[in-house]
Order: C-alpha cells, then structure tokens, then sequence
C-alpha cells in the first residue's frame, strides 16, 4: 500500500507545501489544501514517494517562472 499525499507548486515548479493525506487529519488536511488553493498554488496528489523525489522551493518569494 502506497501513502498518499497533497502537494502545491508555485510557479517555479518546485513545491512548496507537502502534506500526507492521513484519514485520521482529514480536517487539516482540507484546510490546508484549501489554503494552498486560496494563496494560487498547483495542488496535486501524489504518492509520498513522489513527494520525496521532488525539489522543494528554496527561495520562495523570489520564484520565477522557468523560461521555456
Ligand atoms: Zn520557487
Ligand atoms: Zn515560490
């Protein structure tokens, strides 16, 4: 069985939040989620393997979007 878990992007790419979908904190889960939505970041769900493969955001607050 694999842990699920939410992400968000910024525009650069990288995460900026992680959160392990635990049925036991729905609730803050939601909240969180709904936070990450609210502040224009990509939610998606994952596996938690994929959560640890990825980079986080490092200089969060001075993102930019990759030049394609
Ligand atoms: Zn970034
Ligand atoms: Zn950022």
């Amino acid at each position: 069985m694999c842990e699920m878990a939410y992400v968000a992007k910024c525009l650069c790419g990288k995460m900026v939040m992680a959160c392990v979908d635990n049925p036991a904190h729905k609730k803050d889960t939601a909240i969180e989620v709904a936070a990450s939505i609210k502040a224009g970041y990509a939610v998606s769900r994952v596996t938690v393997e994929e959560v640890r493969a990825m980079p986080f955001c490092e200089n969060h607050g001075n993102c930019e979007e990759p030049t394609p």
